[in-house]
């Protein structure tokens, strides 16, 4: 999302392009529809070109015509090299965005320097794609490579060289052909033998191209520029052989082709033709080129003075007192190829003060010119290296960064797993133990319910005979600690058993039985004290053992329960009214000393004998044995296990029964 502020930004930044390109309130294509001064133009010389825009300018007061008029003065005083002038009026009269020929001519004109000039046109360049025009793309990519090789920054060139051919339009084969032009003599200039090579076959296939542009229909004027540049061709090749390559025959070749040439490029390739020869032996040639200059100059002075050596030098091969003047003062601006060659050439004449001159210039050369191209290349090469290496770098970076902010990642995901899982632990480690002490609770519930089942009659809800197992030997204790204190306290152990029990059952059946068992606990509960041990010793049968501060409460209490049991029938199941009876055995405790031997199995079984004596003796009756005579352990089993009756006329016990208590 933009805000308001980038909005106003990129306006400021539009206006402010805009302003730099615009100077009143026309458009380009106003000054391109305005009708062509062509005609007037082309019937003037240079000078007068000038003049007469200068006289149509001082009329003129419309805008986009001032303009018009202004820049023509500009491109005419450029082409004319009054490189200041046009400078001037480039800055005063700013062109339009869209004019890119005048941009492209102020581009150079007002630049301070190549780099100026370089980024000038780079913007250019990138403003001429932008439109999608191809043709001036190429060209201007075309002029600023040749600039590049000019100024020895030949990667440069011919990586715009490249640009350019790569987007030169077909349809525009001459420009295509210029571009190729340059291209190849910037091989053949800057080049390897292999590219020398490849520059003298890229000017064959420019060649073919200008030859075929001659089938075509041309005006005269036009058809000597389409030859002049193929004789130019024929001229670089042999440049590429005589300079470069140093192939004499190849270079005699081509200049053959250009010797014939009425055209001052002739006054070029007969003086190295007749060089050429010289060194091939082949003197009377040699001799002929010289001749068939026949005092011609070309008309560049510069090059009119280094053409001249290569003709002293050729000279010299037949005349070895040759003067070699031309060579000895060589004008400052020749260019830097044909200096190396010639300086080359001196370095090794058989002149001694020639051959020094030539080294001396050489080393100048080379400090000069050579030395700073080679470094320019090497640090433009560095400057690639240390792009690339800046481009690692941050990649590298980056990498660190990435793997840094995975490894900080990896290292929270761990945190935060290691974290759930110590979480998950203790959540699992309290829920065991959680477990643990529901299920402990839980079995020790069970267990309390399995203690209590196990110790409780489930028909009558007393306690049953291991209830009374459990508990008896304690009271026992207790009684017997007590006696032995001197305290008046005993136990009475009673044995109920119902009377023709068996007749009920068969009578009622089996669940009115059960449901008198109940109601003959319940009803012998409800008149003992609730501390006292009143068990169900097995089917009919119940044990009573009370605490006694006399022994005249064993026969009121036998009593007492035997009344409660008769004193009204049962009523079953809400309408059976039964008359049950029972029948009480019982006897009391402590009597002889009996230490540790197992007594209360012995008192069951005494009180059992009681029961047994009041069931043969009519029932529904208790039976007490006065048992404090017994005086030893034998004594004790002899009574158990003989009839109550014998023992009883042996006068070893004394047995009151409820009976004799109604018949006193
Ligand atoms: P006695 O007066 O001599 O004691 O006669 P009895 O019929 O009571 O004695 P017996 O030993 O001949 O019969 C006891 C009967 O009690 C036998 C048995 O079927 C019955 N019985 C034992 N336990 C239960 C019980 O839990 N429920 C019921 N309904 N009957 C039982
Ligand atoms: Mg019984
Ligand atoms: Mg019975």
């Amino acid at each position: 999302m933009r805000s308001y502020l980038d909005y106003l930004l990129i306006f400021i930044v539009f206006a402010l392009s805009g302003s730099a390109y615009s100077n009143d309130n026309f458009t380009f294509e106003e000054v391109t529809q305005l009708p062509s001064l062509a005609e007037q133009l082309s019937q003037l010389d240079d000078k007068q070109r000038l003049e007469w825009l200068n006289a149509q300018l001082a009329k003129e007061s419309t805008p986009v015509k001032k303009y018009r008029l202004q820049r023509l003065l500009a491109l005419e005083s450029f082409n004319l090299g009054m490189r200041k002038e046009a400078a001037e009026i480039c800055e005063s009269v700013i062109p339009l965005r869209d004019d890119f020929i005048y941009r492209n001519y102020c581009a150079d004109a007002t630049a301070d320097g190549f780099d100026e000039f370089k980024s000038n046109m780079e913007n250019l360049i990138y403003d001429t794609r932008q439109a999608g025009n191809n043709t001036l793309t190429a060209r201007f990519l075309g002029n600023l490579a040749w600039q590049q090789s000019q100024e020895g920054d030949i990667a440069g060139s011919f990586a715009s060289y490249e640009a350019a051919l790569s987007v030169v339009p077909e349809e525009q084969g001459m420009l295509m052909n210029n571009i190729m032009f340059d291209t190849a003599s910037n091989y053949i200039v800057h080049g390897d033998d292999a590219y020398v090579q490849r520059g003298v076959e890229l000017l064959s296939k420019v060649r073919k191209n200008l030859q075929e542009e001659l089938n075509k229909e041309l005006s005269p004027g036009v058809e000597n520029q389409v030859k002049l540049e193929i004789a130019l061709t024929y001229f670089n090749s042999g440049i590429a052989y005589m300079l470069h390559l140093y192939d004499y025959e190849k270079a005699l070749e081509f200049f053959n082709h250009v010797n014939s040439v009425e055209d001052s490029l002739s006054v070029n390739s007969l003086s190295f033709s007749a060089l050429a020869a010289a060194i091939l032996g082949r003197f009377n040639e040699a001799k002929q080129y010289i001749e068939q200059i026949d005092g011609r100059k070309d008309q560049d002075p510069v090059v009119e003075q280094y053409l001249n050596c290569y003709r002293q030098l050729a000279m010299q091969h037949w005349n070895s007192s040759q003067s070699l003047t031309s060579c000895l003062s060589l004008d400052p601006d020749t260019t830097v190829e044909v200096k190396l060659d010639l300086f080359k050439r001196l370095s090794t004449n058989p002149r001694q003060d020639v051959k020094v001159y030539g080294l001396e210039k050489l080393r100048e050369l080379f400090i000069e010119v050579l030395e700073p191209q080679i470094r320019s290349k090497g640090s433009s090469a560095a400057s690639n290296v240390e792009l690339i290496r800046l481009q690692k770098e941050s990649a590298l970076k980056s990498l660190v960064l990435e793997k840094e902010k995975q490894l900080n990642q990896e290292r929270s995901t761990r945190y935060t797993i290691q974290r759930n899982l110590f979480i998950a632990i203790i959540v699992i480690i309290i829920f065991f133990f959680l477990l643990v002490y529901l299920q402990l609770k839980q079995k020790r519930k069970l267990a309390e319910q399995y203690q209590q089942m196990s110790v409780r009659d489930s028909l009558t809800q007393l306690g049953n005979r291991r209830f009374l197992e459990q508990q008896i030997e304690r009271e026992l204790a207790f009684v017997a600690r007590a006696v032995s204190q001197g305290k008046k306290i005993a136990l009475g152990v009673y044995i109920f058993d119902i009377d023709h029990f068996k007749r009920i059952n068969d009578t009622y059946g089996h669940a009115i039985g059960d449901e008198v068992l109940k109601l003959f606990g319940a009803r012998v509960k409800s008149i003992i004290r609730e501390t006292d041990l009143f068990v169900r010793w097995g089917g009919e049968e119940f044990v009573y053992i009370a605490r006694l501060d006399s022994n005249e409460r064993m026969k009121e209490i036998a009593n007492r329960i035997l009344m409660q049991i008769n004193s009204q029938p049962f009523t079953v199941d809400d309408e059976q009214s039964l008359t049950v009876t029972c029948t009480i055995g019982a006897v009391q405790f402590p009597f002889f000393d009996t230490g540790n031997i197992e007594i209360w199995t012995r008192l069951i079984s005494l009180a059992d004998a009681a029961l047994y004596y009041g069931k043969e003796n009519g029932r529904n009756c208790w039976v007490v044995i006065k048992n404090e005579g017994i005086e030893s352990l034998e004594q004790l089993e002899h009574i158990i296990h003989s009839p109550l009756e014998e023992t009883k006329e042996q006068n070893l016990i004394d047995v009151t029964t409820s009976y004799d208590v109604k018949k006193t």
